[in-house]
């Protein structure tokens, strides 16, 4: 069956060489929306062939970081499947006998040189002024390979068991075409490409050989990838032709660019503007050194996959919330543009208000418990978690802000605002808190609106307004210049602590101005 009418089957084939990037999630993402759009399937592959740049753990937090984002490979080392092994480490014995086809064919020979052998063969030609020399149609002509070498000596050398890499013979002088879904036809000329390697001495297939052969193997109908993969591309086409084999289709999706467009979206970046790059937390083993991701950030992964979705793809209306499911429906790859698309940290945040706010406050306290645990900090038993983000939740922009702007529902304040101590905690002030301590104890009932009431006919009687009243209140349960209602805000806390609180105000705040 021709690949034009097999069902749609896509990859997501990342390299377990650290955490994802965000870009690598949306390739991830776009895929997974594609499979399902066309009821196909999802197929994880990692591509571990460089041994080198193998990092542990790498693998599990690749599909810890699609869990959460709710996208689950329906085939990869996870499940098995007809294609197993998804790993190509362990794929490793079948690609020589791919490349070994290729040179009986006559597409690829062997090459005996050296490291010392190819760096004179590039300073040779950096000198008679070639700035990027290459293993090419010229140079193959006059290196150690098994093109040139007489038949007897390459099999003396292959017996002898000398190190080897095995090329591919690039035709000289052809056009290579292909058609990519997002870019449209995309021309190369193969005086431009070099014999890459496809089998290195130590066996591993390259990257290229690799892929193409797994991507065959595995009937991928489309190959939707970074444009980073798009030089690529033309080898990945010609290495099809070269196997007779039928390729699938293309489509590159466009960079993700830095915030202010001037170049690609790098870790830096976000160290730089305040944004995680990663889905999720990831400590580097071998430097130790951790970076930030979106989930311990207090992002929500719906927020975070509808941001994602958007940055390359757009619904062709002014439409911006979509679920998971919902894209599924929309996503096609004619509505993915070509050109980079600027990363927008506010847009992001703008996404995840918008989705913590459909949250009711049970399911918001469901979802903040974990990042106050995190925080260290603990709810007390006589308050509830519900109540406090009620209050909480209009400001909210992450899921971590409840613990950092509400730690005074659970513990004492023991900072305070300077600015609002200096300009309001004066002997007045002091008196006033003293006072309103003791009208608050003798209250029938602690609620907003009593305690509001109350605060009131203090103020009128010892001439003061809620204007004055109400930061001190503030200041003294709270430690701070701003936050939710205040009257509603005491009456979570509760006549104990708000009683306790006023009191130690004196001893908290110092001597009053
Ligand atoms: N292993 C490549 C990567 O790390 C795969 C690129 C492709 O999809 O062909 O992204």
């Amino acid at each position: 069956m021709s690949l034009a009418d097999a069902p749609v089957r896509v990859r997501f084939a990342p390299s377990p060489t650290g955490a994802l990037h965000v870009g690598g999630v949306r390739t991830a993402l776009f895929n997974y929306l594609f499979a399902r759009r066309h009821g196909g399937e999802f197929l994880l592959r990692i591509e571990d062939t460089d041994q080198t740049r193998f990092v542990p753990g790498a693998e599990e937090y690749i599909l810890e970081a699609l869990a959460w984002c709710g996208i689950t490979p329906d085939l990869g080392p996870h499940t098995g499947g007809p294609d197993a092994p998804y790993r190509q480490s362990e794929r490793k014995p079948m690609y020589r006998q791919y490349a070994e086809q290729l040179i009986r064919a006559g597409h690829a020979y062997y090459a005996f040189d050296t490291e010392a052998e190819l760096e004179q063969m590039r300073e040779r030609l950096k000198a008679a002024g070639n700035a990027a020399p290459q293993y090419n149609y010229v140079t193959r002509e006059y290196m150690h390979n098994s093109l040139r070498l007489p038949a007897d000596e390459v099999s003396r050398r292959l017996d002898a068991g000398e190190p080897y890499v095995i090329r591919v013979k690039v035709p000289r002088k052809e056009e290579i075409k292909f058609y990519d879904e997002i870019r449209g036809w995309v021309t190369v000329s193969t005086t431009q490409m070099d014999d890459k390697v496809l089998l290195k001495s130590d066996g591993m297939p390259t990257y290229h050989l690799a892929n193409i052969v797994d991507d065959h193997l595995m009937r991928i109908t489309h190959v939707i990838r970074g444009e980073e993969w798009l030089p690529s591309a033309p080898l990945h086409v010609l290495l099809y032709r070269l196997f007779g084999w039928e390729q699938p289709k293309f489509a590159h999706l466009p960079l993700l660019l830095s915030p202010d467009g001037s170049g690609k979206l790098s870790k830096r970046d976000g160290d730089k503007h305040g944004f995680p790059i990663f889905p999720l937390d990831w400590t580097d083993p071998a430097t130790g050194q951790r970076s930030s991701g979106y989930r311990e950030a207090g992002y929500l992964p719906e927020a975070f996959i509808n941001f994602l979705a958007l940055l390359g793809w757009n619904p062709g209306t002014d439409r911006e919330i979509f679920s998971l499911e919902e894209l599924a429906q929309e996503f096609s790859l004619e509505r993915v543009g070509k050109s980079g698309v600027k990363f927008d940290k506010k847009k992001s945040i703008w996404f995840n208000q918008y989705y913590l706010r459909r949250l009711s406050d049970a399911e918001l306290a469901a979802a903040a418990a974990p990042f106050i645990e995190r925080a260290g900090l603990t709810v007390p038993p006589d308050l509830s978690l519900e109540r406090i983000v009620g209050l909480l939740r209009e400001r909210a922009e992450y899921l971590t802000d409840f613990a950092s702007q509400g730690r005074y529902f659970f513990h004492d304040p023991t900072e305070f605002d300077e600015k609002v101590t200096a300009k309001r905690w004066t002997a007045e002030g002091a008196a006033h808190l003293a006072a309103l301590h003791d009208r608050f104890a003798d209250l029938p009932d602690w609620t907003a609106a009593t305690l509001k009431a109350e605060t009131e006919a203090y103020g009128s009687a010892a001439g003061s307004g809620l204007g004055q009243l109400m930061p001190l209140l503030r200041l003294a349960t709270t430690g701070l210049g701003f936050g939710p209602e205040l009257f509603e805000l005491l009456e979570v806390l509760g006549r104990e602590r708000v009683l306790s609180r006023l009191a130690a105000a004196p001893q908290r705040l110092g001597v009053p101005a």
